[in-house]
């Protein structure tokens, strides 16, 4: 089965969408105001030497000079890890200086961006060190084996005359020799052009900027199984052309600009998608629901039959419906990019032939996923237990926030448990302070209760503290905002 890719860009914001048979597996967002300096390398120009903080400004063409630490130029390291005497930074840099920098730190508010000359650049399962010649293994690589496996076959794959090093990414678990000297060779390929670049420009100039969410894409997405890539605005589709010219070319002929007068995006439908995921109910075709809850710990997912389910074919239809709830939940879960414990309630089954006919169709429909997962068998309780790795955000925290109304509880007090919390509150303040009115300043559906009704309690606590009380609607208010003024 071929996925297409489908890379809808804005000025703001570039959204890309896996689609499989017209139905969107994959959804991956990079907004521009998200993306720093962070990671890009400049021929920057020296412009002053500070001794006493053993730190200069360089200039990389943004707009405040950026700052570099002596602990951060390549030879204090050196120093620092062989034990040997530290030279002064005075004695490394002067003004003028042309110098290869990277951003560490991005600029924020009045200090500028904070540079390295330790460089690094980043692939799909390796980061490259051209000034240091180790090999390094991620702590989230567990296994010892993996590890050492990892390492020897890195190293095999080096030429002889590499100077530098690699530190072998989490994403290198389950790394097949093809892509590690892929990526080995991707790595070097930019290395050079760096270079190259850095040779012939002037100084300020930028060298390298991190990928777009676009290039990732035909870095780490693009494989046997991509159908076409498929772009809605002409600069990228040929920046894209270009980049796969030099670093992807087998994907080339797969890239085309999309022109048409509907949205790219609609042609598949990828915004409604986009809703459907944000919500908590997904409907399924045989009347059935799932409702998944995200929280901080975990992931629920529970499945629902839609309405009353009787009569003969009773064990039947919920075999069906936990049958196409298994596909529907693999799919949301890679739509949602939800990561961490998940805890998938399906409707009890008694046929132990129904109960692993249905977990045989989540594991099928799992391994479409590229995210490492585990999933055990039933519990006791009838639940399936399964983890997916996390990787970026998910879609929610990346588009969502909190709801302010709730406090991320789901749900308000209703007006009428307000407005009796009104009036003990009122009530309390009489015993304590003796103002002339109280007025109550709350929302429309507050007030509107209070003039209805709710008008007679509101008379009796009137006439019970001998003080009147008065309303205003607070527009801005939500419904659980209220404020009691003394007057
Ligand atoms: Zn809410």
């Amino acid at each position: 089965m071929t996925e297409d890719i489908l890379i809808n860009v804005t000025p703001f914001e570039t959204r890309v969408a896996l689609v499989e048979q017209g139905s969107v597996q994959e959804l991956h967002i990079e907004r521009s105001i998200q993306r720093g300096h962070v990671g890009n390398l400049y021929l920057g120009k020296v412009v002053r030497v500070l001794p006493g903080m053993q730190s200069a400004f360089v200039d990389i063409g943004l707009e405040r000079a950026a700052f570099i630490h002596v602990a951060d130029l390549r030879q204090n390291r050196t120093e620092r890890s062989n034990g040997t005497a530290i030279t002064p930074i005075e004695k490394l840099l002067f003004e003028g200086q042309a110098l290869m920098v990277q951003v560490i730190k991005d600029p924020l508010g009045t200090k500028g961006a904070r540079l390295s000359t330790q460089i690094s650049i980043a692939g799909r399962m390796l980061v490259y060190l051209p000034y240091d010649p180790h090999v390094g293994i991620s702590q989230k690589i567990e296994s010892e084996e993996d590890r050492t496996s990892l390492r020897e076959r890195v190293l095999s794959f080096m030429p002889e005359d590499e100077n530098g090093g690699f530190i072998v990414r989490t994403q290198a678990e389950g790394a097949t020799d093809e892509e590690l000297r892929a990526d080995q060779s991707y790595l070097r390929t930019i290395w050079n052009s760096i270079q190259a670049k850095a040779k012939s420009q002037a100084t300020p100039s930028i060298l390298y900027t991190d990928l777009t969410l676009a290039q990732r894409v035909l870095r780490d997405m693009v494989g046997p199984s991509t159908g076409m890539i498929t772009v809605d605005s002409r600069s990228t589709t040929q920046e894209l052309l270009d980049w796969a010219k030099t670093y992807t070319p087998s994907v080339l002929s797969r890239i085309k600009h999309y022109s048409g007068e509907r949205p790219l995006f609609d042609t598949a439908n990828v915004d409604e998608e986009i809703a459907r995921a944000l919500s908590r109910r997904v409907d399924l075709k045989s009347g059935g629901y799932l409702i998944i809850d995200q929280t901080e710990a975990l992931t629920t997912v529970d499945v629902n039959t839609g309405g009353f389910v009787g009569g003969r074919n009773f064990d039947d239809t919920i075999f069906k419906t936990n049958l196409e709830a298994a596909v529907a939940l693999a799919r949301q879960l890679r739509l949602r990019n939800l990561g961490g414990i998940i805890i998938l309630d399906f409707i009890d089954m008694d046929d132990a032939g129904h109960r692993s006919a249905v977990l045989a169709e989540l594991n099928k429909a799992l391994a479409k996923d590229r995210t490492r997962m585990t999933v055990s068998g039933f519990s006791q309780l009838g639940l399936v237990e399964m983890t997916r790795k996390r990787t970026r955000d998910s879609l929610a925290h990346q588009l969502c926030e909190p709801c302010p109304t709730c406090q991320a509880r789901g749900n308000v007090r209703t007006p009428r448990t307000l407005c009796y919390e009104i009036l003990r509150e009122i009530l309390r303040e009489s015993r304590q302070f003796n103002p002339k009115e109280f007025r109550i300043l709350a929302s429309q559906a507050i007030v509107d209760l209070f003039l209805e009704e709710e008008s007679q309690h509101l008379a009796m606590l009137g006439d019970f503290i001998g003080k009147p009380i008065s309303l205003e609607v607070e527009s801005q208010y939500s419904q659980e905002q209220y404020d009691i003024v003394l007057i």
